[in-house]
């Protein structure tokens, strides 16, 4: 009695240990069949034991994860584990005898090909990598931000987890006894034979053949599909920074799924019609960790001084920038500004120091008025009459220039060198 009151405690706990599915995924109770997806897609290769050799954990996680996935990925399951938790699965599972699999590779291996390890180990095929360029604003690049794009790809059919039959029953090929290749005679001249390799054209080289087909895919096991994937921009990052999606790239049996990659590159500048899209730093150009922006002065705010401007930056906020009465602004001259420029990435960031940002280069332009009015044109030449003729300085004279033309000496004539 004492011996079952034990073990009784034993099962309990046993029952009461095992983590909660949703917990487990990192899902809420109410996720959809995709979110349940794309938990097992991430944790699955964040836990599998070629990537954490030698850690137990890591392949306890691998384990659970492919369980959860396997009662949560199913209506049936996933209704009976929400009435009745781990308890009915229990049940469930012995109600129905051992069931089918349950090998936490061989699910790995129905979401990312080949055999259930990763391509860096036992020589597994890997398939081609995919690379996809995306244009952003540099707004993005500043601010930062949280997207999602999507691309189409070779998915391994779910419907008949990348076996290509609707019956699960795959046959060898009896043409070529499942080799995939047939030897054939050839006559090259009367008594002069040449035996070659070729094809088989029966299973098409595969070495199995399918009686019934699956009606998704039509027995090629893959499936033409479109797969949306989280993006983050981080302030600051670099343009032409290329991210990777593990294992994301065309899925096929034969092979474990390359990685895709995202070519992050800035869009060429253009105005939105939302105020955020309007302001002047839509049209900054960077270089690095500084921006740079032309400003244009009038000939009385360069010369007189006296202005102010509201420069937009890529987040709204305002820079001013003035000069008082007297403070004369060159043409040309670039004013740096610190701090105004991009947020510096924060893998570029030293001793993971705080935030930092990089400079502002400011270009005055000043652009003269090509028309006046005629009582301004008057009174402005009156003024500088005045004071050309009190202390005006001729600068040809100044510098000793002629008013002739200056003879060359003739090309014949050789003077020693
Ligand atoms: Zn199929
Ligand atoms: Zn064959």
């Amino acid at each position: 009695m004492l011996l079952r009151i034990a073990l009784f405690f034993v099962l309990a706990l046993l029952v009461l240990g095992a983590e909660d599915y949703y917990k487990l995924l990192g899902l809420k109770k109410d996720s959809s069949e995709r979110e349940i997806k794309k938990a097992y897609r991430n944790l699955s290769k964040k836990y599998h034991p070629d990537k954490n050799p030698g850690d137990e954990t890591a392949g306890e996680k691998f384990v659970q994860v492919a369980e959860a996935y396997e009662v949560l990925s199913d209506e049936a399951t996933r209704k009976i584990y929400d009435q009745y938790g781990h308890e009915g699965i229990e049940q469930h599972k012995q109600g129905k005898g051992p069931r089918q699999n349950n090998d936490p590779f061989d699910l790995f291996s129905r979401f990312f090909g080949g055999s259930g390890h990763f391509g860096h180990h036992g020589g597994e095929r890997r398939g081609p990598n995919m690379e996809v360029r995306i244009a952003l604003p540099l707004r993005d690049f500043y601010n930062g931000r949280k997207t999602e794009f999507s691309i189409e790809k070779q998915a391994i059919c779910s419907a008949c987890e990348g076996s290509g039959s609707a019956d699960g029953h795959v046959e060898q090929c009896n043409t070529c006894g499942g080799r995939g290749v047939r030897i054939q005679r050839q006559q090259l001249a009367p008594g002069l034979f040449q035996q070659v390799q070729v094809h088989c054209d029966k299973c098409g080289g595969k070495g199995k053949t399918i009686k019934h087909p699956c009606k998704v895919c039509s027995g090629s096991r893959v499936v033409r599909e479109a797969e949306t994937h989280e993006l983050e921009i981080e302030k600051g990052m670099p343009k032409g920074v290329r991210i990777t999606y593990e294992n994301e790239a065309d899925e096929s049996p034969d092979y474990v799924a390359g990685d895709l990659v995202v070519h992050l590159v800035e869009g060429d500048a253009a105005l939105g019609a939302q105020d955020f899209e309007r302001t002047d730093g839509t049209f900054f150009r960077r270089r690095g960790r500084d921006l740079y922006w032309r400003e244009v002065l009038s000939l009385r705010e360069a010369w007189m001084g006296d202005w102010t401007r509201n420069i937009t930056h890529l987040d709204g906020h305002i820079v001013q920038l003035s000069r008082k009465r007297g403070q004369v602004v060159q043409p040309n001259t670039v004013e740096i500004i610190k701090d105004e420029g991009m947020p510096v990435w924060h893998q570029e960031l030293e001793n993971n120091e705080g935030l930092q940002w990089g400079s502002l280069h400011v270009e005055y332009i000043v652009v003269l008025p090509d028309q006046m009015q005629k009582g301004m044109e008057k009174e402005f030449w009156g003024v500088w009459d005045k004071y050309r003729k009190k202390s005006g300085v001729k600068l040809d004279d100044a510098w000793g220039r002629p008013t002739e033309p200056i003879k060359m000496p003739n090309a014949e004539e050789h003077s020693e060198l």
